[in-house]
């Protein structure tokens, strides 16, 4: 199976990188085990948002890239993601998958990383410039694996969007902004 962007975790960074490609039109894949730290978080610091238990504001961010169309492999577990001439194969326990870009989202486990031949920092995290592209050309890191302790559910969705807009300006081949307006929602 063929996808532009498969996105290996689905916390806040990899459904915001989900939703801001699939929104633009790009194919995205999300593969998810459901071990992600939300579920044991109550948010009172997500701009926006007062108050929310973590687990439903996972809910509420499914339907929301579930509504754009996203194909969400719910339990899927990748086991391995290798680049495959200009792209990537990723390994699930269940099939296998190609896709343009890759972009991981595996909260602090980086072993999916280290066996791409990622570069890490001296603090032992994955290293990602602004956009969260890592040292592979076109695979991407988000959220917690990036970060050494500085983590938050808002700085995972950012960079999720980041990498997101990396990939869209690439496919689209201009700075691309995902500005809608008013007039959208109508
Ligand atoms: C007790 C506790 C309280 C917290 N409270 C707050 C708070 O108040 N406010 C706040 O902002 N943050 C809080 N956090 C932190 C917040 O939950 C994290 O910063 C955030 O969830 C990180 O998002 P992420 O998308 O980077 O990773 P995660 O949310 O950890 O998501 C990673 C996902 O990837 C999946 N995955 C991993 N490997 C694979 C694989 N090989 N194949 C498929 N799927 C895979 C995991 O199952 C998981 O679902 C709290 C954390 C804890 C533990």
């Amino acid at each position: 199976m063929m996808a532009q962007v498969a996105i290996v975790g689905g916390g806040p960074a990899g459904l915001s990188t989900a939703l801001f490609t699939e929104k633009n039109g790009l194919d995205t894949v999300v593969f998810d085990t459901d071990e992600t730290w939300l579920h044991k978080a109550h948010l009172f610091n997500y701009l926006g948002i007062d108050s929310i238990d973590g687990t439903e504001f996972l809910e509420q961010a499914r339907e929301q890239v579930d509504g754009f169309g996203v194909d969400r492999h719910q339990d899927e577990e990748v086991t391995d993601v290798e680049r495959d001439g200009d792209g990537f194969r990723v390994v699930t326990d269940d099939d296998e998958y190609e896709a343009d870009y890759v972009v991981l989202a595996t909260g602090a486990d980086r072993d999916l990383a280290e066996h791409l031949g990622c570069d890490f920092t001296d603090d032992d995290v994955v290293d990602a410039n602004l956009s969260m592209e890592t040292s592979v050309e076109d695979a991407y890191a988000t959220g917690a694996m990036v970060r050494n302790q500085e983590w938050e559910a808002v700085i995972s969705a950012g960079d999720g969007g980041a990498a997101a807009l990396d990939i869209l300006s690439k496919e689209k081949g201009e700075h691309f902004h995902d500005f809608d307006t008013p007039e959208d929602a109508d």
